[in-house]
């Protein structure tokens, strides 16, 4: 297996959802607004490869990653799974394949039964899948997925509750109940933002480690910039519904080719009292999906806008090698960021 193959390609996706009426808008035959969720989204995922998405609440991001699981349809587009098109199979095909795409929930208090022992929520999958064939199997499969996310020694662990674990550990516990499984992806949805800051690094690097161990791909989803430009190899960022650029995370965050990125970047809070005040680059809030701005989905908020970014959406194109930027003025920007400023050379616009 060439360490270029494509785990998981991500080719067009669209989602739309349908908003419900009200029940004047029923009776006056009013069309119905759709929520533009995710807007012709593509990317791959490579073997080993931890690839992250990021963005505001309401970007996608996480309809992306309920879409590549198959838990919501695309409208369109197609999500291939090492070649194979998942969004076409019935559900009676997909289940060949869950077990290869695995999630793991941001709130570890929620997504694990607290009735259950822990031996029980990591086997559960093996039990449904019938992926082992005595009890015996399945906990030799637990024990070994305890110690790869570090809950040692696993016997300590197997019979113990959610509730005696604290969130760290109950974290790792979801990351087993994953791994079990043995997939070669795992989709992680803002994984350690509901955790203490003191032990976010701790499951971060668990996840490193399996990641290192077994070769599996991880496509993570955060929000935070200051750990995807330490943890993920390759970035999207995402507006409204659409990627607007997409590179090396370490490229990507440290001089972006659009204000969008730049303003995510210039938000992320320094963790040193002497350090100026967090600057906030974008005006006004994200947009609603149900009906994004005309042209340029970022163009409202943006301090490099022209007029014709109003009127003509930019395509997501290569702006420098492995390179991708969705703005007009894509090296412009870049220029003026590369100097330092905010906004438009000459300008030094900052909000
Ligand atoms: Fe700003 Fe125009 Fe680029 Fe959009 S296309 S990010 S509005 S400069």
């Amino acid at each position: 297996m060439s360490d270029d193959e494509v785990v998981l390609k991500i080719d067009h996706l669209t989602k739309y959802f349908s908003v419900r009426k009200s029940f004047l808008q029923a009776l006056s035959r009013s069309a119905s607004q759709m929520v533009h969720a995710v807007d012709d989204v593509s990317f791959e995922v490579k073997k080993g490869e931890v690839f992250g998405l990021a963005g505001e609440s309401g970007s996608g991001k996480t309809t992306v990653v309920r879409t590549a699981l198959m838990l919501t349809r695309p409208t369109s587009g197609s999500i291939l799974f090492k070649g194979q098109d998942i969004s076409r199979m019935s559900q009676r095909m997909l289940k060949k394949y869950r077990p290869k795409i695995q999630i793991v929930f941001q709130d570890p208090y929620e997504s694990v039964n607290p009735r259950m022992t822990i031996f029980e929520i990591v086997s559960e999958g093996l039990y449904v899948n019938r992926l082992v064939s005595s009890r015996a199997e399945a906990i030799d499969k637990v024990t070994k997925a305890l110690r790869d996310v570090q809950l040692t020694p696993p016997e300590e662990y197997i019979n113990r509750h959610p509730h005696e674990l604290s969130g760290g550990q109950r974290q790792r516990v979801a990351i087993a109940r994953a791994l079990v499984l043995d997939p070669e992806i795992v989709l992680a949805d803002e994984p350690v933002s509901m955790l203490d800051v003191s032990i976010r690094a701790e499951v971060i690097n668990v996840l490193l480690a399996i990641r290192q161990k077994r070769g599996i791909s991880i496509l993570m989803v955060t929000h935070d910039l200051a750990l995807s430009k330490d943890v993920v190899d390759e970035l999207a960022i995402m507006y409204v519904g659409k990627i607007v650029e997409k590179g090396p995370a370490q490229q990507v965050v440290s001089i972006p080719y659009h204000p969008y990125t730049h303003a995510l970047t210039a938000a992320v809070p320094v963790p040193d009292p002497e350090a100026p005040k967090v600057r906030v680059l974008a005006k006004g809030e994200i947009p609603t999906n149900i009906s994004p701005p005309s042209g340029c989905r970022f163009h409202p908020r943006c301090p490099f806008a022209q007029a014709v970014c109003a009127e003509k959406e930019p395509p997501l194109e290569e702006v420098a090698p492995g390179r991708f930027a969705a703005c007009h003025f894509s090296k412009e920007v870049h220029e003026a960021f590369s100097k330092g400023l905010d906004g438009p050379v000459g300008s030094n616009a900052a909000f």
